[in-house]
């Protein structure tokens, strides 16, 4: 089994790059999913959440009012503290549980796999070390700030406030393994990831 730590910076392209490793054949453990399951009705974010915040953080089908949530996580550092301290230790132990199944798996099939750990926080959360190798998926802040714009109909001072949030790309950058440029076209995207691919499956 080969382990890929993939991440990048939000709008960044990430989810892309995770797709068409899938498509190519890799196992993708996304931690954004594990952490949305989590938040589901009496999952334990959710249940931190409703002990933290309350009534108002909750709609009335019992889910969780993610709107309501972020408004207060990212609008305040020490809130934005708190929750990453309470979810990341939950989203890990899940992480680790599903790469223990996979490799549990007969021992042809877990030895020629390579997993994906598809994960917005990696270096934040220094979980680089669960992987054998890092992936960034890299671009500037203009394009982040443009995606987010269109993407998530953001206007400019919320999305500045998502990136500034985590840690800069030019430092993920210096921490990651391998960069996949995302300036360009997906095109162009699409055939980096196509040549990083190649040099792991040939190893
Ligand atoms: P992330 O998972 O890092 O947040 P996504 O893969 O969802 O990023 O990409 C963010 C948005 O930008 C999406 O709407 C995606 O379709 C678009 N996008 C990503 N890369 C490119 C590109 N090279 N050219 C044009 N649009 C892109």
């Amino acid at each position: 089994m080969r382990i890929i730590g993939l991440t990048g910076g939000i709008a960044s392209g990430k989810s892309t790059v995770s797709k068409e490793l899938q498509a190519l054949g890799a196992v993708i453990i996304d931690a954004d999913k594990i952490a949305w399951r989590l938040a589901e009705p009496g999952g334990a974010i959710w249940q931190e959440y409703y002990d933290r915040y309350g009534d108002v953080v909750i709609n009335d089908d019992n889910s969780l009012n993610r709107r309501a949530v972020a408004e207060r996580v990212f609008a305040d550092k020490s809130e934005l503290k708190w929750m990453n301290e309470m979810a990341h230790p939950l989203i890990r132990a899940e992480l680790v549980n599903k790469v223990k199944a996979l490799s549990a798996q007969e021992d042809d099939l877990a030895e020629e796999m390579i997993v994906v750990l598809d994960v917005p926080l990696l270096f934040e959360s220094k979980w680089q070390i669960l992987a054998n190798e890092t992936w960034l998926v890299y671009t500037t802040y203009d394009l982040q700030v443009a995606r987010l714009k269109s993407r998530n109909n953001m206007n400019r001072e919320e999305a500045e406030q998502r990136i500034d949030s985590q840690m800069s790309m030019e430092e993920k950058r210096s921490m990651a393994d391998f960069i996949i440029e995302n300036t360009g076209t997906r095109e162009e995207l699409l055939k980096d990831v196509h040549h990083l691919w190649n040099r792991l499956v040939k190893k």
